[in-house]
């Protein structure tokens, strides 16, 4: 008999007689305990190791019910199983007629936990057989029933095969489950994993949350409708199918993306094959929420390029003019230092440009007509150039161009001169701006960017000193113009120090009295034995500020040379020129005051001139400087009235007691006959607001007589006598009171 197959059992348990082991030395050597039941349950026989296994003997057995080596809660499986394999026996024998003993096996075996006489249980595996024989050819049968002597009856054989030794492999096994487990419930992802034929294998509940599959929905085992769950919750569905089916296709392919949900949510998909040994049994796809990584990254990405703009913006306003919105210097010079790094041969020139008397529009019209004009002037730079040409203000009223590749930089410097000639309207008054312009070009002598710039400036320069509103190129000789400007300073600087800074003293003629009522003292400067203009040094003084140190030695000398000419008259005076750099000192005052009253000179013989530029101040401390003189009786004449952009209409309110017609203004008389309305209104004007008028430069007869003919009431000039040193003014003096005498009619000469 073959326990589990279909065997005929031999009619003779004893066997065959030879050397060969006998069938019941089998059955008692079979290390598996086996038994033999009758259909009701009932013991039939058992072998050696099952008399081991639950400590019974045989005898002790035979006859009782099977039941009693069974652990409550398996004792019913033998019954059940029983009748299955008798049924199974049945349906067999029917198409196995001849086979004598028939059985059924029961192919899967049976867990079970034995109970040993003792009480103890162990675990078990049973396999059992139906077996149809007769029961007395069992030699080893437990005891001898009544039932024995039913020749043919049906029962089971069961093997059962001690597996407490598996009990050690299965706690390992269940702890590593467990620990999968485990693992996998507790990570963050969401895990799917799906077999080969597209089922689902398992999920963890991290995969059912994320994406809020039903568990119904699961159970219902409908792969599709879980498909087609998941799909719903996409941007891009397809997308995800797609890939879905290529990974199929691929079995062995490991996949990394992200999917966007419709809800917003961003999750990480990876997707990789399940293997048993090496084979593909499946895939494995995790999923990652990383929607907060994400919406936080976003954020990071936005305030990335918000800083990224802010940093443009930043350096858009590095590099640009706050108020013409063009480059300024920094940009200039990056794209000059760029521009002279370029190819070899290529063009640059540098055209620096200045706006002429821009200081006057500040002054007189302020400073919001000046930024007007400016800024005008910067669009009209930019309409002049090409879109890829640098226009930069560096400051002020300079203003810089640089052109790159430009086959015709001269044109451009006089489209540029030309484009100012239209005249600006700023706050309803008409301007016409003008500028120089210095053109410098790289050369083989000129390859940096200092040099280059230089060299416009110098040209710029000379534009200036020929006369204004023009453009000039660069050219080595005007080099010498620079270093005789440098030159020029240098050497006043000597001659203040070393006390070379004499006065001369021209008198001014009253028309009323016929006398010289007043001496206006000018600086000279006699250079190498060459007498240096006023014009030249006075605004090199300016700039250096040695105008302070001119201005006071010649008020010092003034008051000392002229204090016995004063002293013989007070209704004669001196007058003294005053530049705005020693306004700006806010110790002036004081300073005039107190030079006059060291010389013992009254401060009401004492005449302030400044130009009208100084009242376009926005300091109103240069007017209360003028104030604290006049309180203190000296007083003030406003010299060269008419240059520049005033107007009679700004005279009133200002600190004022004379108005000096400038020499312009006269030299326009040339008969005597002509008319001369300005002339008439300034006269008129300046009368009506309390001023007495002295015109300059007056030079002939004609000049004289058609001024005192508009009442003009103190006359300067070469006709009465030019400026005189010291030594000579008693005899210009004279002179003066010769002419005016003449030119009243009058018979005696004034005299001193
Ligand atoms: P200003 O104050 O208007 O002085 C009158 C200028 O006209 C003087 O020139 C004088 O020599 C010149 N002049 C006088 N009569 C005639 C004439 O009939 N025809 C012509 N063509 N010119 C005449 P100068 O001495 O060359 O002075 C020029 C300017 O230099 C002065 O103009 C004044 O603005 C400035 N200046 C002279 N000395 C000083 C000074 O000590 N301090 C300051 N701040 N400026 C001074
Ligand atoms: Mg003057
Ligand atoms: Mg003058």
């Amino acid at each position: 008999m073959q326990v589990g197959n279909r065997v005929t059992a031999p009619s003779n348990p004893e066997g065959a007689s030879g050397k060969a082991p006998q069938y019941g030395d089998l059955v008692e050597s079979c290390p598996d305990a086996l038994l033999v039941l009758a259909e009701d349950g009932t013991i039939r026989m058992v072998n050696a190791a099952a008399e081991r296994m639950f400590g019974y003997s045989r005898g002790e057995l035979a006859g009782l019910d099977h039941r009693m080596l069974l652990a409550e809660g398996f004792r019913n499986g033998f019954q059940r199983m029983f009748f299955t394999l008798r049924r199974e026996a049945d349906s067999t024998a029917a198409a196995d007629a001849e086979t004598a003993v028939a059985s059924a096996a029961a192919h899967v075996p049976m867990e079970v936990y034995g109970l040993r006489r003792d009480g103890t249980e162990f675990q078990a595996e049973v396999a059992c057989s139906l077996v149809v024989t007769d029961a007395a050819a069992y030699p080893g049968a437990a005891g001898g029933t009544d039932a024995d002597a039913d020749a043919r009856t049906a029962g089971m054989i069961v093997a059962i095969r001690d597996t407490s030794h598996r009990a050690e492999t299965d706690d390992g096994l269940r702890e590593a489950m467990s620990l999968l487990s485990a693992t996998l419930e507790s990570t963050a992802d969401g895990i799917l994993v799906v077999s080969n034929e597209g089922e689902i294998a398992g999920v963890n509940n991290r995969f059912l949350t994320m994406w809020g599959i039903p568990r119904d929905l699961l159970a219902s085992r409908d792969d599709e409708a879980v498909m087609g769950f998941v799909l719903d919750q996409l941007q891009d569905p397809a997308q995800f199918a797609e890939k879905v089916v290529a990974l199929y296709a691929d079995p062995l392919a490991e996949s990394h993306d992200v999917l966007e949900f419709r809800d917003g949510r961003t999750f990480e998909r990876y997707s990789r094959p399940q293997k048993v040994a090496d084979h593909v049994v499946g895939r494995v796809w995790s999923f990652r929420d990383v929607t907060a990584a994400k919406v936080a990254q976003d954020r990071i990405a936005r305030a990335m390029a918000d800083l990224a703009e802010q940093s443009a913006q930043l350096k858009a306003l590095a590099f640009r003019d706050g108020l013409t919105g063009l480059s300024n210097r920094q940009q200039f010079n990056d794209s000059l230092g760029s521009a002279l790094a370029g190819p070899c041969g290529t063009a640059v020139d540098v055209l620096l440009l200045d706006l002429d008397d821009f200081k006057e529009v500040n002054d007189i019209l302020g400073h919001h007509a000046g930024d007007q004009m400016l800024i005008e002037v910067g669009r009209r730079l930019r309409t002049c150039v090409r879109p890829s040409d640098v226009v930069a203000r560096l400051g002020g009223d300079e203003f810089v161009v640089l052109l790159v590749g430009s086959l015709d930089p001269e044109a451009v410097a006089a489209r540029i001169v030309d484009s100012l000639r239209v005249p600006v309207w700023i706050d309803g008054t008409m301007l016409r701006p003008s500028l120089s312009l210095g053109l410098a070009s790289i050369s083989e002598d000129a390859v940096d960017a200092s040099e280059l710039l230089r060299r416009a400036d110098v040209a710029m320069y000379a534009a200036k000193a020929a006369g204004k509103n023009r453009y000039m190129r660069f050219r080595p000789e005007m080099m010498k113009a620079l270093v005789d400007r440098n030159d020029l300073e240098a050497g006043l600087r000597l001659a203040v120090d070393n006390g070379q800074i004499a006065v001369h003293y021209q008198p001014i003629v009253s028309a009323d009295r016929g006398t010289v009522v007043k001496v206006e003292a000018l600086a000279r400067w006699v250079r190498d034995g060459a007498l240096v203009s006023p014009k030249d040094f006075i605004p090199a003084a300016e700039r250096s500020g040695l105008i302070v140190e001119i201005g006071t030695e010649v008020l010092l000398r003034g008051c000392t040379e002229l204090k016995p000419w004063l002293d013989e008259d007070a209704s004669r005076s001196l007058a003294v020129n005053v530049s705005g750099v020693q306004l700006q000192h806010g110790d002036f005052a004081e300073l005039v005051l107190a030079v006059a009253e060291s010389c013992g000179v009254d401060a009401r013989q004492l005449v302030v001139e400044v130009t009208e530029s100084v009242f376009f101040d926005d300091d109103c401390h240069v007017i209360r400087q003028l104030m604290n003189l006049r309180t203190a009786g000296v007083r003030v004449a406003l010299d060269d009235f008419g240059t520049g952009f005033s107007s009679l209409g700004r005279l009133q309110g200002l600190p004022v007691d004379t108005l000096k017609i400038d020499q312009s203004f006269v030299s326009m008389i040339r008969t005597g006959a002509e008319q001369l309305p300005i002339l008439n209104a300034m006269i008129g004007m300046a009368h009506g607001l309390g001023l007495t008028v002295t015109a300059e430069g007056v030079e002939t007869s004609a000049q004289a007589e058609y001024l005192m003919k508009l009442r003009c009431d103190s006359l300067q000039g070469f006709l009465f006598s030019g400026p005189q040193p010291e030594s000579g003014l008693q005899q210009g003096l004279e002179q003066a009171a010769r002419a005016i005498a003449a030119l009243r009619g009058d018979r005696v000469p004034g005299h001193r």
